[in-house]
């Protein structure tokens, strides 16, 4: 994504929880578009099938294949979001996954263990305000259970724009439902259970753990070079 002439994000620190950093919101977007319009991928862009999909790369896939593994359902760049961005230009922005049941979307970085650079990431604050739900950035490997120990993505809120950080896939020890929740803590996930006093992180359950070994075995098929 290119940042083009974004404002420049101030950042202070969360008053709740000094570990989260808050970026303020950008300006409202002038206006959104959804359109529906599938884009042709570059032909020289190494493409991954998998379930029946061409993914743009094998971490995308292997995103994908833990998502099966856990039995949540994806969709994969379901929507091309065109966003005015100023003088009479506009910007496309397809996000990598949505989960239907999660009611979230997701971006995946290739980055390594590196975050990505947030003043790259404008389109995922934009599409949180315009659909009024979370948008999650995503970077190392799938699940992130061990690139960072505290949790490997930004949250962009749908309420002010605003993003936090150390977030992690995580799942509710008592009904088992999957959510991504901050620093994967099992009071985070969105279930009706209670955990009061006793939270704690549940980002490396079994579940995880084994999906994400399934996708790391898994041999993808590829297209192009
Ligand atoms: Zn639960």
């Amino acid at each position: 994504m290119d940042s083009g002439s974004i404002p420049v994000l101030r950042q202070r620190a969360s008053p709740r929880d000094p570990n989260l950093l808050l970026i303020l919101p950008l300006p409202p977007p002038q206006s959104v578009h959804l359109i529906n319009v599938a884009r042709p991928m570059s032909r020289h862009v190494l493409q991954v099938v998998y379930d029946g999909r061409v993914f743009r790369s094998k971490t995308e896939a292997r995103w994908a294949c833990c998502f099966n593994a856990l039995g949540v359902a994806y969709q994969h760049e379901p929507t091309v979001f065109r966003f005015e961005r100023g003088e009479g230009r506009l910007a496309h922005y397809k996000p990598d996954f949505y989960l239907p049941e999660l009611e979230v979307w997701l971006e995946i970085k290739n980055e390594g263990t590196r975050p990505p650079d947030l003043v790259a990431c404008w389109k995922a604050h934009r599409l949180a305000l315009a659909t009024h739900q979370p948008v999650y950035v995503f970077f190392g490997e799938p699940m992130g259970l061990r690139t960072l120990r505290c949790g490997n993505a930004y949250r962009y809120d749908p309420h002010d724009g605003g993003v936090t950080r150390c977030h992690q896939f995580t799942q509710c020890p008592r009904c088992s439902r999957i959510d991504v929740a901050p620093y994967g803590l099992a009071s985070g996930v969105r279930c009706a259970c209670e955990w009061g006093e006793a939270d704690f992180s549940n980002a490396g359950c079994v579940a995880l753990v084994e999906a994400t070994a399934t996708a790391r075995r898994h041999r993808f098929r590829t297209l192009g070079q």
